[in-house]
Protein backbone atom coordinates (compact mmCIF):
# COMPACT_ATOMS: atom_id res chain seq x y z
CA UNK A 1 0.00 0.00 0.00
CA UNK A 2 1.16 3.25 -0.84
CA UNK A 3 2.12 5.58 2.10
CA UNK A 4 -0.17 8.48 1.66
CA UNK A 5 0.34 11.29 4.86
CA UNK A 6 -1.24 13.97 3.34
CA UNK A 7 -4.11 13.13 0.26
CA UNK A 8 -3.23 17.02 -1.06
CA UNK A 9 0.38 15.68 -1.51
CA UNK A 10 0.37 12.19 -2.45
CA UNK A 11 3.30 10.33 -2.90
CA UNK A 12 4.32 8.50 -5.81
CA UNK A 13 4.12 4.42 -5.10
CA UNK A 14 7.97 3.75 -5.03
CA UNK A 15 8.16 -0.04 -6.39
CA UNK A 16 6.14 0.89 -9.59
CA UNK A 17 7.28 2.31 -12.57
CA UNK A 18 5.05 5.26 -13.46
CA UNK A 19 3.20 4.30 -16.89
CA UNK A 20 1.25 6.61 -18.70
CA UNK A 21 -1.96 5.73 -17.06
CA UNK A 22 -0.27 6.77 -13.59
CA UNK A 23 1.01 9.93 -15.35
CA UNK A 24 -2.21 10.89 -16.52
CA UNK A 25 -4.08 9.93 -13.11
CA UNK A 26 -1.10 12.38 -11.61
CA UNK A 27 -1.99 14.85 -14.09
CA UNK A 28 -6.03 14.73 -13.47
CA UNK A 29 -4.80 14.61 -9.91
CA UNK A 30 -2.86 17.76 -9.99
CA UNK A 31 -5.18 19.96 -12.05
CA UNK A 32 -8.16 18.54 -9.45
CA UNK A 33 -6.05 20.52 -6.47
CA UNK A 34 -3.63 22.92 -8.04
CA UNK A 35 -4.46 26.46 -9.87
CA UNK A 36 -3.36 26.31 -13.50
CA UNK A 37 -2.51 29.72 -13.87
CA UNK A 38 -0.49 30.22 -10.38
CA UNK A 39 0.35 26.67 -9.66
CA UNK A 40 -1.08 27.23 -6.47
CA UNK A 41 -3.76 25.03 -4.29
CA UNK A 42 -6.93 25.39 -5.60
CA UNK A 43 -10.04 26.95 -3.61
CA UNK A 44 -11.29 23.33 -2.67
CA UNK A 45 -7.98 22.03 -1.44
CA UNK A 46 -7.49 25.30 0.41
CA UNK A 47 -11.35 23.84 1.95
CA UNK A 48 -10.15 20.19 2.25
CA UNK A 49 -6.55 21.82 4.42
CA UNK A 50 -8.84 24.14 6.75
CA UNK A 51 -11.27 20.69 7.17
CA UNK A 52 -8.60 18.74 8.18
CA UNK A 53 -6.90 21.31 10.62
CA UNK A 54 -10.54 21.67 11.76
CA UNK A 55 -9.96 17.82 12.81
CA UNK A 56 -7.05 17.66 13.74
CA UNK A 57 -5.37 20.72 16.06
CA UNK A 58 -5.16 20.44 20.04
CA UNK A 59 -8.22 21.43 21.73
CA UNK A 60 -8.38 25.20 22.39
CA UNK A 61 -5.51 25.75 19.63
CA UNK A 62 -6.65 28.66 17.63
CA UNK A 63 -5.15 28.93 13.55
CA UNK A 64 -6.18 32.08 11.47
CA UNK A 65 -7.47 32.32 7.58
CA UNK A 66 -6.09 35.10 5.89
CA UNK A 67 -8.67 36.24 2.42
CA UNK A 68 -6.82 38.73 0.38
CA UNK A 69 -7.48 40.52 -3.07
CA UNK A 70 -4.78 41.54 -6.19
CA UNK A 71 -7.13 45.08 -6.55
CA UNK A 72 -6.04 45.69 -9.55
CA UNK A 73 -6.61 42.48 -11.99
CA UNK A 74 -9.81 43.40 -13.09
CA UNK A 75 -8.89 47.12 -14.19
CA UNK A 76 -5.19 44.77 -15.78
CA UNK A 77 -7.07 42.32 -17.27
CA UNK A 78 -9.67 45.35 -18.99
CA UNK A 79 -6.73 47.19 -20.19
CA UNK A 80 -3.95 44.91 -21.18
CA UNK A 81 -5.85 41.76 -21.76
CA UNK A 82 -5.65 38.68 -19.79
CA UNK A 83 -2.01 37.88 -19.90
CA UNK A 84 -1.02 40.90 -18.29
CA UNK A 85 -3.34 39.78 -15.58
CA UNK A 86 -2.28 36.16 -15.46
CA UNK A 87 1.49 37.50 -15.36
CA UNK A 88 0.12 40.07 -11.93
CA UNK A 89 -1.29 36.78 -10.51
CA UNK A 90 1.70 34.45 -11.26
CA UNK A 91 4.03 37.28 -9.78
CA UNK A 92 1.83 37.18 -6.28
CA UNK A 93 1.70 33.34 -6.31
CA UNK A 94 5.54 33.49 -6.10
CA UNK A 95 5.70 35.85 -3.25
CA UNK A 96 3.28 33.89 -1.31
CA UNK A 97 5.12 30.62 -2.27
CA UNK A 98 7.83 31.76 0.00
CA UNK A 99 5.58 31.86 3.04
CA UNK A 100 4.50 28.24 2.75
CA UNK A 101 5.88 26.25 5.82
CA UNK A 102 4.60 23.26 7.75
CA UNK A 103 1.76 25.59 9.80
CA UNK A 104 1.63 27.55 6.37
CA UNK A 105 -0.38 26.94 3.13
CA UNK A 106 -1.47 29.50 0.37
CA UNK A 107 -4.45 28.88 -2.52
CA UNK A 108 -5.65 30.82 -5.19
CA UNK A 109 -9.25 31.08 -4.10
CA UNK A 110 -11.19 33.10 -7.08
CA UNK A 111 -9.97 34.83 -9.85
CA UNK A 112 -8.50 37.34 -8.21
CA UNK A 113 -8.43 36.42 -4.89
CA UNK A 114 -5.80 34.09 -2.62
CA UNK A 115 -6.29 32.64 0.94
CA UNK A 116 -3.14 31.91 3.61
CA UNK A 117 -4.34 29.44 6.34
CA UNK A 118 -2.07 29.27 9.38
CA UNK A 119 -2.23 26.42 11.65
CA UNK A 120 -0.80 25.60 15.16
CA UNK A 121 -1.14 29.28 16.41
CA UNK A 122 -1.00 27.98 20.02
CA UNK A 123 -3.97 28.39 22.65
CA UNK A 124 -3.11 32.13 23.82
CA UNK A 125 -4.77 34.09 22.14
CA UNK A 126 -2.94 37.92 22.29
CA UNK A 127 0.17 35.30 20.85
CA UNK A 128 -1.61 33.87 18.33
CA UNK A 129 -2.90 37.18 16.73
CA UNK A 130 0.58 38.54 16.74
CA UNK A 131 1.98 35.26 14.60
CA UNK A 132 -1.25 36.01 12.38
CA UNK A 133 -0.03 39.82 12.05
CA UNK A 134 2.97 39.03 11.15
CA UNK A 135 1.62 36.95 8.28
CA UNK A 136 -0.07 39.71 7.49
CA UNK A 137 2.86 42.10 7.50
CA UNK A 138 4.51 39.63 5.51
CA UNK A 139 1.48 39.11 2.51
CA UNK A 140 1.35 42.83 2.43
CA UNK A 141 4.70 43.25 1.50
CA UNK A 142 4.77 40.38 -0.83
CA UNK A 143 1.98 41.46 -2.51
CA UNK A 144 1.66 45.65 -2.24
CA UNK A 145 4.22 47.38 -4.27
CA UNK A 146 5.49 48.07 -7.91
CA UNK A 147 5.28 44.78 -10.43
CA UNK A 148 6.43 45.17 -13.80
CA UNK A 149 4.15 43.86 -16.54
CA UNK A 150 5.12 42.24 -19.70
CA UNK A 151 4.81 45.19 -21.77
CA UNK A 152 7.32 47.19 -19.46
CA UNK A 153 4.81 49.03 -18.11
CA UNK A 154 5.23 49.21 -13.81
CA UNK A 155 2.55 49.07 -11.66
CA UNK A 156 1.87 49.90 -8.15
CA UNK A 157 -0.19 46.96 -6.57
CA UNK A 158 -2.57 47.03 -3.63
CA UNK A 159 -4.07 44.52 -1.71
CA UNK A 160 -7.55 44.32 0.31
CA UNK A 161 -7.12 41.55 3.20
CA UNK A 162 -9.65 40.63 5.70
CA UNK A 163 -8.77 37.34 8.32
CA UNK A 164 -10.27 35.46 10.87
CA UNK A 165 -9.08 33.79 14.03
CA UNK A 166 -10.42 30.71 14.58
CA UNK A 167 -10.36 27.71 17.08
CA UNK A 168 -12.13 24.20 16.88
CA UNK A 169 -15.68 24.28 17.80
CA UNK A 170 -16.36 23.54 21.69
CA UNK A 171 -12.66 23.27 22.87
CA UNK A 172 -12.40 26.89 24.42
CA UNK A 173 -13.54 27.41 27.96
CA UNK A 174 -16.76 29.40 28.09
CA UNK A 175 -15.61 32.79 29.25
CA UNK A 176 -16.19 33.57 33.07
CA UNK A 177 -17.36 29.87 33.55
CA UNK A 178 -14.27 29.14 35.81
CA UNK A 179 -13.62 32.21 38.19
CA UNK A 180 -10.38 31.12 39.30
CA UNK A 181 -9.08 30.43 35.77
CA UNK A 182 -7.07 34.00 34.71
CA UNK A 183 -8.89 35.07 31.49
CA UNK A 184 -7.32 34.33 28.17
CA UNK A 185 -4.87 37.48 28.05
CA UNK A 186 -7.85 39.79 28.57
CA UNK A 187 -9.55 38.97 25.28
CA UNK A 188 -13.13 39.01 24.46
CA UNK A 189 -14.87 35.73 22.63
CA UNK A 190 -15.81 37.75 20.11
CA UNK A 191 -12.93 38.11 18.36
CA UNK A 192 -12.64 34.55 17.04
CA UNK A 193 -15.00 32.31 15.94
CA UNK A 194 -15.61 28.51 16.54
CA UNK A 195 -16.91 27.64 12.99
CA UNK A 196 -18.97 24.73 11.61
CA UNK A 197 -17.11 23.92 8.87
CA UNK A 198 -14.43 25.13 6.64
CA UNK A 199 -16.88 27.23 4.58
CA UNK A 200 -17.66 29.44 7.58
CA UNK A 201 -14.20 30.47 8.09
CA UNK A 202 -13.30 30.83 3.96
CA UNK A 203 -16.72 33.13 4.14
CA UNK A 204 -15.87 34.73 7.32
CA UNK A 205 -12.03 36.16 5.92
CA UNK A 206 -13.97 37.00 2.58
CA UNK A 207 -16.81 38.93 4.53
CA UNK A 208 -13.99 41.18 6.04
CA UNK A 209 -12.32 41.88 2.65
CA UNK A 210 -15.10 42.57 1.13
CA UNK A 211 -15.66 45.55 4.18
CA UNK A 212 -12.07 46.58 3.33
CA UNK A 213 -13.05 47.51 -0.33
CA UNK A 214 -16.35 49.37 0.38
CA UNK A 215 -14.69 51.27 3.10
CA UNK A 216 -11.49 51.76 0.83
CA UNK A 217 -8.95 53.81 3.16
CA UNK A 218 -4.80 53.61 3.13
CA UNK A 219 -5.16 50.31 5.65
CA UNK A 220 -7.07 47.86 3.80
CA UNK A 221 -6.68 44.85 6.51
CA UNK A 222 -10.33 43.87 8.72
CA UNK A 223 -10.51 41.57 10.50
CA UNK A 224 -13.97 39.79 10.80
CA UNK A 225 -16.04 40.30 14.10
CA UNK A 226 -19.67 38.70 14.79
CA UNK A 227 -21.38 42.24 14.28
CA UNK A 228 -20.21 41.65 10.45
CA UNK A 229 -22.47 38.88 9.85
CA UNK A 230 -25.30 41.02 11.35
CA UNK A 231 -24.35 44.08 9.37
CA UNK A 232 -24.55 41.58 6.18
CA UNK A 233 -27.84 40.33 6.92
CA UNK A 234 -29.12 43.63 8.04
CA UNK A 235 -27.84 45.25 4.11
CA UNK A 236 -29.66 42.14 2.73
CA UNK A 237 -32.51 42.99 4.64
CA UNK A 238 -32.33 46.49 4.20
CA UNK A 239 -32.46 46.25 0.05
CA UNK A 240 -35.12 43.38 -0.11
CA UNK A 241 -36.90 46.07 1.80
CA UNK A 242 -35.62 48.95 -0.17
CA UNK A 243 -36.43 47.47 -3.59
CA UNK A 244 -40.02 46.59 -2.69
CA UNK A 245 -40.30 49.97 -1.49
CA UNK A 246 -39.27 51.76 -4.69
CA UNK A 247 -41.49 49.55 -6.90
CA UNK A 248 -44.25 50.25 -4.35
CA UNK A 249 -44.12 53.27 -4.21
CA UNK A 250 -42.44 54.50 -0.91
CA UNK A 251 -40.03 57.06 -2.24
CA UNK A 252 -41.17 60.86 -1.64
CA UNK A 253 -39.25 64.03 -2.87
CA UNK A 254 -38.17 67.02 -0.40
CA UNK A 255 -37.02 70.03 -1.41
CA UNK A 256 -35.27 73.11 0.12
CA UNK A 257 -34.91 76.47 -1.21
CA UNK A 258 -32.03 78.27 -2.39
CA UNK A 259 -31.83 81.55 -1.72
CA UNK A 260 -29.77 84.42 -3.10
CA UNK A 261 -27.93 87.55 -1.34
CA UNK A 262 -31.48 89.09 -0.48
CA UNK A 263 -33.11 85.77 0.55
CA UNK A 264 -35.57 85.49 -2.05
CA UNK A 265 -35.93 81.64 -3.41
CA UNK A 266 -34.11 81.46 -6.98
CA UNK A 267 -34.39 77.42 -6.96
CA UNK A 268 -34.75 74.16 -4.98
CA UNK A 269 -32.56 71.30 -4.56
CA UNK A 270 -34.93 67.44 -4.32
CA UNK A 271 -33.72 65.35 -1.39
CA UNK A 272 -35.14 61.69 -1.84
CA UNK A 273 -36.72 60.30 1.26
CA UNK A 274 -37.93 56.82 1.77
CA UNK A 275 -41.31 56.55 4.00
CA UNK A 276 -40.59 53.20 4.70
CA UNK A 277 -43.63 50.91 6.74
CA UNK A 278 -41.32 49.26 8.87
CA UNK A 279 -38.49 52.09 9.41
CA UNK A 280 -40.80 55.26 9.24
CA UNK A 281 -38.67 58.11 7.25
CA UNK A 282 -35.44 57.12 6.01
CA UNK A 283 -32.82 59.84 4.87
CA UNK A 284 -30.66 59.45 1.85
CA UNK A 285 -27.06 58.55 3.65
CA UNK A 286 -29.34 55.34 5.25
CA UNK A 287 -30.13 53.73 1.46
CA UNK A 288 -28.49 55.97 -1.43
CA UNK A 289 -25.03 53.98 -1.01
CA UNK A 290 -26.65 50.85 -0.52
CA UNK A 291 -28.45 51.92 -3.58
CA UNK A 292 -25.54 52.60 -5.49
CA UNK A 293 -23.90 49.59 -4.78
CA UNK A 294 -26.90 47.45 -6.04
CA UNK A 295 -27.58 49.59 -8.92
CA UNK A 296 -31.02 49.92 -7.63
CA UNK A 297 -29.74 53.74 -7.81
CA UNK A 298 -30.69 53.97 -11.80
CA UNK A 299 -33.98 53.60 -10.82
CA UNK A 300 -34.35 55.41 -8.20
CA UNK A 301 -32.70 58.44 -10.19
CA UNK A 302 -35.44 57.74 -12.79
CA UNK A 303 -38.28 58.61 -10.06
CA UNK A 304 -36.54 61.60 -8.97
CA UNK A 305 -35.91 63.19 -12.47
CA UNK A 306 -39.52 62.68 -13.09
CA UNK A 307 -40.53 64.30 -10.25
CA UNK A 308 -38.42 67.43 -10.93
CA UNK A 309 -39.87 67.69 -14.04
CA UNK A 310 -43.41 67.19 -12.81
CA UNK A 311 -42.68 69.87 -9.88
CA UNK A 312 -41.39 71.82 -12.55
CA UNK A 313 -44.26 71.77 -14.83
CA UNK A 314 -46.21 72.98 -11.98
CA UNK A 315 -44.54 76.10 -11.29
CA UNK A 316 -44.83 76.98 -15.06
CA UNK A 317 -48.10 78.94 -14.48
CA UNK A 318 -47.12 80.24 -11.43
CA UNK A 319 -45.05 83.86 -11.56
CA UNK A 320 -43.37 83.40 -8.17
CA UNK A 321 -41.79 79.91 -8.98
CA UNK A 322 -41.69 79.51 -13.43
CA UNK A 323 -38.04 81.26 -13.23
CA UNK A 324 -36.94 78.88 -10.48
CA UNK A 325 -34.64 76.34 -10.85
CA UNK A 326 -34.89 72.53 -9.28
CA UNK A 327 -31.79 70.21 -8.81
CA UNK A 328 -31.66 66.98 -8.49
CA UNK A 329 -28.75 64.99 -7.21
CA UNK A 330 -26.99 62.35 -9.51
CA UNK A 331 -24.72 59.41 -8.87
CA UNK A 332 -22.16 58.02 -10.91
CA UNK A 333 -24.25 54.72 -11.62
CA UNK A 334 -27.15 56.88 -13.46
CA UNK A 335 -24.03 58.75 -15.60
CA UNK A 336 -22.86 55.06 -16.72
CA UNK A 337 -26.41 54.31 -18.28
CA UNK A 338 -25.35 54.83 -21.67
CA UNK A 339 -28.89 56.38 -22.25
CA UNK A 340 -28.72 59.12 -19.29
CA UNK A 341 -28.84 61.87 -22.06
CA UNK A 342 -31.78 60.31 -23.31
CA UNK A 343 -33.73 59.41 -19.95
CA UNK A 344 -33.12 63.41 -19.25
CA UNK A 345 -34.81 64.49 -22.62
CA UNK A 346 -37.52 62.50 -22.27
CA UNK A 347 -38.89 63.25 -18.97
CA UNK A 348 -38.06 67.04 -20.00
CA UNK A 349 -40.34 66.28 -23.10
CA UNK A 350 -42.97 63.90 -21.19
CA UNK A 351 -43.61 67.18 -18.80
CA UNK A 352 -42.97 69.92 -21.50
CA UNK A 353 -40.15 71.51 -19.08
CA UNK A 354 -37.84 74.29 -20.53
CA UNK A 355 -34.59 72.57 -20.17
CA UNK A 356 -32.47 75.55 -18.81
CA UNK A 357 -35.05 75.04 -15.66
CA UNK A 358 -33.50 71.60 -14.62
CA UNK A 359 -30.26 71.64 -12.85
CA UNK A 360 -27.78 68.30 -12.32
CA UNK A 361 -25.72 67.99 -9.27
CA UNK A 362 -22.71 65.55 -9.52
CA UNK A 363 -20.19 65.75 -6.47
CA UNK A 364 -16.20 65.45 -7.71
CA UNK A 365 -16.13 61.16 -6.81
CA UNK A 366 -18.67 61.03 -10.33
CA UNK A 367 -15.72 62.09 -12.30
CA UNK A 368 -13.26 59.93 -10.89
CA UNK A 369 -14.05 57.10 -14.11
CA UNK A 370 -14.30 57.97 -16.75
CA UNK A 371 -13.98 61.91 -17.02
CA UNK A 372 -14.10 62.01 -20.33
CA UNK A 373 -17.68 59.83 -20.91
CA UNK A 374 -19.20 62.14 -18.36
CA UNK A 375 -18.08 65.56 -20.17
CA UNK A 376 -19.73 64.10 -22.86
CA UNK A 377 -22.89 63.43 -21.77
CA UNK A 378 -22.98 66.85 -19.60
CA UNK A 379 -21.92 68.03 -23.05
CA UNK A 380 -24.79 66.62 -24.43
CA UNK A 381 -27.38 67.83 -22.02
CA UNK A 382 -25.87 71.50 -21.88
CA UNK A 383 -26.38 71.25 -25.60
CA UNK A 384 -30.48 71.17 -24.71
CA UNK A 385 -30.21 73.87 -22.26
CA UNK A 386 -29.97 71.50 -18.53
CA UNK A 387 -27.84 73.25 -16.23
CA UNK A 388 -25.27 71.27 -14.05
CA UNK A 389 -23.24 71.89 -10.39
CA UNK A 390 -20.61 70.57 -9.17
CA UNK A 391 -21.82 69.19 -5.13
CA UNK A 392 -20.00 69.35 -1.74
CA UNK A 393 -17.01 71.33 -3.96
CA UNK A 394 -13.78 70.63 -1.85
CA UNK A 395 -14.26 67.75 -0.07
CA UNK A 396 -13.04 65.66 -2.92
CA UNK A 397 -9.53 65.91 -5.27
CA UNK A 398 -10.47 69.49 -6.46
CA UNK A 399 -8.62 69.75 -10.20
CA UNK A 400 -8.68 72.51 -11.74
CA UNK A 401 -7.97 70.33 -14.70
CA UNK A 402 -11.23 69.41 -14.74
CA UNK A 403 -12.87 72.19 -14.12
CA UNK A 404 -11.60 73.73 -17.11
CA UNK A 405 -13.07 71.19 -19.04
CA UNK A 406 -16.05 70.55 -17.48
CA UNK A 407 -19.34 71.84 -18.82
CA UNK A 408 -21.08 72.67 -15.47
CA UNK A 409 -22.37 76.35 -14.30
CA UNK A 410 -22.09 76.11 -10.33
CA UNK A 411 -20.18 75.26 -7.62
CA UNK A 412 -21.48 73.59 -3.94
CA UNK A 413 -19.45 74.91 -1.57
CA UNK A 414 -19.47 72.04 0.92
CA UNK A 415 -21.35 72.43 4.24
CA UNK A 416 -18.02 71.10 6.20
CA UNK A 417 -16.28 74.90 5.27
CA UNK A 418 -19.63 76.82 6.34
CA UNK A 419 -19.66 75.32 9.76
CA UNK A 420 -16.40 76.90 10.03
CA UNK A 421 -15.95 79.99 8.22
CA UNK A 422 -16.60 82.10 11.08
CA UNK A 423 -14.21 80.62 13.50
CA UNK A 424 -11.73 79.87 10.81
CA UNK A 425 -9.37 82.29 9.57
CA UNK A 426 -8.13 79.31 7.27
CA UNK A 427 -11.41 78.11 6.36
CA UNK A 428 -12.51 81.39 4.98
CA UNK A 429 -8.98 82.16 3.29
CA UNK A 430 -10.36 78.95 1.37
CA UNK A 431 -13.14 79.36 0.72
CA UNK A 432 -12.60 82.76 -0.68
CA UNK A 433 -10.38 81.30 -3.21
CA UNK A 434 -12.99 79.05 -4.30
CA UNK A 435 -15.74 81.98 -4.37
CA UNK A 436 -12.48 83.27 -6.89
CA UNK A 437 -12.21 79.95 -8.64
CA UNK A 438 -15.56 79.90 -9.28
CA UNK A 439 -15.29 83.90 -10.78
CA UNK A 440 -12.55 82.53 -13.04
CA UNK A 441 -14.43 80.11 -14.53
CA UNK A 442 -17.71 82.38 -14.81
CA UNK A 443 -19.77 79.80 -12.24
CA UNK A 444 -22.03 80.83 -9.61
CA UNK A 445 -21.33 79.96 -6.05
CA UNK A 446 -23.69 78.37 -3.43
CA UNK A 447 -23.13 78.17 -0.05
CA UNK A 448 -24.60 74.91 1.58
CA UNK A 449 -25.57 73.66 5.22
CA UNK A 450 -25.44 77.76 6.57
CA UNK A 451 -27.50 77.72 9.53
CA UNK A 452 -26.36 80.95 11.32
CA UNK A 453 -26.89 84.46 10.61
CA UNK A 454 -22.81 85.16 11.28
CA UNK A 455 -22.46 82.45 8.78
CA UNK A 456 -24.61 84.04 5.89
CA UNK A 457 -22.76 87.35 6.50
CA UNK A 458 -19.50 85.63 6.05
CA UNK A 459 -20.02 84.13 3.32
CA UNK A 460 -21.90 87.34 1.51
CA UNK A 461 -18.92 89.32 2.64
CA UNK A 462 -16.67 86.56 0.95
CA UNK A 463 -18.46 87.05 -2.49
CA UNK A 464 -20.84 83.71 -2.13
CA UNK A 465 -24.12 84.23 -4.83
CA UNK A 466 -26.31 81.64 -3.26
CA UNK A 467 -27.12 80.25 -0.22
CA UNK A 468 -29.00 77.05 0.91
CA UNK A 469 -29.36 76.15 4.62
CA UNK A 470 -31.40 75.47 8.17
CA UNK A 471 -31.41 79.25 8.18
CA UNK A 472 -33.92 79.98 5.83
CA UNK A 473 -36.21 76.54 5.30
CA UNK A 474 -35.08 72.99 6.06
CA UNK A 475 -35.93 70.37 3.44
CA UNK A 476 -39.84 69.57 3.44
CA UNK A 477 -42.08 67.24 1.13
CA UNK A 478 -42.33 68.71 -2.09
CA UNK A 479 -45.92 69.38 -2.19
CA UNK A 480 -45.48 72.37 -0.35
CA UNK A 481 -43.57 74.14 -3.00
CA UNK A 482 -46.68 73.13 -5.38
CA UNK A 483 -49.22 76.09 -6.04
CA UNK A 484 -52.72 75.32 -4.12
CA UNK A 485 -55.93 74.06 -5.68
P1 LIG B 1 -26.38 67.08 -0.75
O1 LIG B 1 -26.81 67.00 -2.15
O2 LIG B 1 -25.11 67.77 -0.45
O3 LIG B 1 -27.59 67.73 0.03
C1 LIG B 1 -27.45 68.60 1.11
C2 LIG B 1 -27.69 67.89 2.40
O4 LIG B 1 -27.44 68.80 3.47
C3 LIG B 1 -29.13 67.43 2.58
O5 LIG B 1 -29.09 66.25 3.37
C4 LIG B 1 -29.73 68.55 3.39
O6 LIG B 1 -30.87 68.16 4.13
C5 LIG B 1 -28.59 68.89 4.30
N1 LIG B 1 -28.66 70.26 4.78
C6 LIG B 1 -29.17 71.33 4.16
N2 LIG B 1 -29.04 72.44 4.90
C7 LIG B 1 -28.42 72.07 6.03
C8 LIG B 1 -28.00 72.78 7.21
O7 LIG B 1 -28.16 73.98 7.35
N3 LIG B 1 -27.36 72.06 8.17
C9 LIG B 1 -27.15 70.73 8.05
N4 LIG B 1 -26.55 70.10 9.04
N5 LIG B 1 -27.56 70.02 6.96
C10 LIG B 1 -28.17 70.69 5.96
P2 LIG B 1 -29.94 64.97 2.99
O8 LIG B 1 -31.28 65.37 2.47
O9 LIG B 1 -29.85 64.05 4.13
O10 LIG B 1 -29.13 64.40 1.76
C11 LIG B 1 -27.86 63.88 1.93
C12 LIG B 1 -27.22 63.55 0.63
O11 LIG B 1 -27.91 62.47 -0.01
C13 LIG B 1 -27.28 64.68 -0.39
O12 LIG B 1 -26.27 65.61 -0.11
C14 LIG B 1 -27.07 63.92 -1.68
O13 LIG B 1 -25.70 63.68 -1.89
C15 LIG B 1 -27.75 62.59 -1.39
N6 LIG B 1 -29.05 62.58 -2.07
C16 LIG B 1 -30.20 63.15 -1.68
N7 LIG B 1 -31.16 62.93 -2.60
C17 LIG B 1 -30.59 62.21 -3.60
C18 LIG B 1 -31.06 61.69 -4.85
O14 LIG B 1 -32.21 61.85 -5.26
N8 LIG B 1 -30.16 60.99 -5.60
C19 LIG B 1 -28.88 60.82 -5.21
N9 LIG B 1 -28.07 60.14 -6.01
N10 LIG B 1 -28.40 61.30 -4.05
C20 LIG B 1 -29.25 62.00 -3.26
MG1 LIG C 1 -26.85 68.13 -3.68
MG1 LIG D 1 -23.85 68.91 -1.04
Amino acid sequence: MSTRGDAESPLPDSTAPPGPDTALEEEAGRSARLDAVTGLANRSSMLRAIDRALAGQPPGAFCAYLSFSVDELSAVNDAFGYEAGDHLLRAAADGLRRLEGADVRTARTGSGTFGLLLTDLGDRQRAAETRCLEAIDQVLRTINGATELPSGMVLDVSTSLGFVLWTPRGSRPVTGADPTEPADDDCPADEYIEPHDSAEIVKSADMARKRVRRTGGQMRVRRFRHRMTDEAQERVRLFSELRRGVEGGELRLFAQPIVDRHRRVVGEEGLVRWLSPERGLVGPDSFIPLAEQTGLIVEIGEWVLHEACRVLASWRDDPDRREMTFSINLSEGQLRTDDFAERVHRALARYDVAPGRLKLELTESVLHTDLDRTIRMLGLLRGEGVLASLDDFGTGYSSLSYLRRLPVQQLKIDRSFVSEVVDDAHTAAVTRTIVQLGRTFGLQVVAEGVETEAQFEELCGLGVDAFQGYLFARPRPVSETLPVG
